[in-house]
């Protein structure tokens, strides 16, 4: 049940040279497969992340010897799921160093800026109140607004970006008026892989008593992260890009936002008394978990933080500035290639075009190379805008992928380049 990514990696603080990086590849079993033929190249991690042998064997093992329901059976099956549901909660909020019950679990970043949406900010916000955006932000961190918006007369602002996708921290702080009243910041682009100066947007943001959440969904596949050092006051995060299972994730918050706000969902288990009179809601973060959850699903999140607690984040961190770095060199020698995104502070994600070449195409002709990139929007239609481009190629790199790789991704660049032509 338990990860044992141990077995061969560094302790927490050593290189990321000190690492076994082929030995941790091969806890992926799914990278072993091929794609047409040819061994699979897998770049679209920022999509989804694959999953260690210890992950699938946590979900494995909860179905084939304890599965229960949790927090509702005295039997031994039921206690043994709540405690492993309960010891993922735990190991989430090590990971992150804040304190397990401010950690709402959530089906992921979406249903977290959801429930801040629906439970923080529409019982708050009032006509000529206004919510700030950046110009990077994923349709997750900008829809749930807009629908808060439309029902509390709010507005939504933007904060610009530079060419190269920087924040703007000059436009930022100018747009932080007083009629602000939130401000919602991605901590990694999932499209231009800029890192953004979160400790410094959410000092600017509290100095002006604007409540701040961060979009984390990209980060914590890639960095250490010390909420608490961040200081912001809504943290939103998704397990599958983390190495966990799909449908996980969860939204820590201050403790008095927790208590402040309504529940988004009622039903069964985030109650303590149900009266047809009126219900006493159970305390945080049980009054936001209505319903039975993704047990199998946490539990295998728990493994995946433990096993990237093994390798270390900052071993993941310096492996990945390595493999970006590579990437980012040989594809600037590409002919006619143009990377889209070129912040200084980037994770390893890295969009792309061809001249003449639609994103699509690119990458399907990829995929028949055995390699997986993806094209389209990324979910932030308004930062394609800003680009002048309808869709991108993106290719989005792990600690578990190799410099032998990005050889290949760079060969069948070179092929498909002349198929194009
Ligand atoms: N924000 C960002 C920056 C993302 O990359 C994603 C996933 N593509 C999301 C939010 C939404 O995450 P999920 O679909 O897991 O809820």
């Amino acid at each position: 049940m338990s990860a044992s990514g141990n077995r061969h990696v560094a302790p927490e603080a050593k290189a990321a040279a000190t690492v076994d990086w082929q030995r941790v590849r091969a806890d992926f079993p799914l990278l072993r497969r091929e794609v047409h033929g040819k061994p699979l190249v897998y770049f679209d991690s920022a999509n989804t992340g694959q999953k260690p042998e210890t992950v699938i064997a946590a979900v494995d093992g909860y179905y084939r010897q304890y599965n229960a329901n949790v927090s509702r059976a005295v039997h031994t099956l039921g206690e043994q799921a709540t405690s492993a549901y309960e010891a993922a909660r735990d190991r989430l909020a090590a990971h992150l160093h804040v304190r397990r019950d401010d950690l709402v679990f959530t089906s992921g970043t979406t249903m977290a800026i959801n429930l801040v949406a629906y439970s923080w900010a529409l019982p708050r916000l009032r006509p000529g109140d206004a919510i700030l955006l950046t110009r990077m932000e994923h349709h997750a961190n900008i829809v749930p607004w807009q629908l808060v918006a439309q029902r509390t007369g709010a507005s939504i602002k933007v904060a610009e970006i530079t060419a190269e996708g920087v924040l703007d921290l000059d436009a930022l702080r100018a747009a932080m008026t007083p009629d602000v009243k939130l401000l919602g910041v991605t901590h990694v682009s999932n499209v231009l892989g800029t890192v953004n100066p979160v400790r410094e947007v959410c000092r600017m943001a509290r100095e002006r008593g604007i409540v701040s959440l961060i979009d984390g969904s990209q980060a914590l596949p890639h960095r250490p992260i010390d909420i608490a050092a961040i200081g912001c006051d809504f943290y939103a995060l998704t397990g599958h890009k983390m190495c966990g299972p799909t449908g996980t994730g969860a939204l820590w918050a201050r403790r008095e936002h927790l208590q402040a706000m309504p529940p988004f969902f009622g039903g069964g288990e985030m109650i303590r008394e149900v009266r047809f009179e009126g219900t006493i809601f159970n305390d945080p973060p049980h009054k936001f978990e209505a319903g039975t959850p993704n047990i199998a699903g946490f539990i295998g999140l728990g493994a995946a933080v433990d096993y990237l607690d093994a390798i270390g984040m900052a071993n993941v961190e310096a492996r990945e500035a390595e493999l970006l770095a590579h990437a980012s060199e040989e594809m600037a020698r590409v002919e006619g290639l143009r990377i889209i995104g070129n912040a200084p502070h980037k994770a390893a994600v890295i969009s792309f075009l061809i001249e003449g070449a639609h994103a699509h195409d690119l990458a399907t002709l990829l995929d028949l190379e055995g390699v997986a990139v993806r094209s389209g929007h990324h979910c932030a239609h308004p930062l394609m805008a800003f680009y002048g481009v309808p869709a991108t190629c993106r290719a989005s790199l792990a600690f578990y992928n190799t410099h032998a790789e990005i050889e290949r991704f760079i060969e069948a660049l070179g092929k498909v380049r002349k198929l194009l032509r």
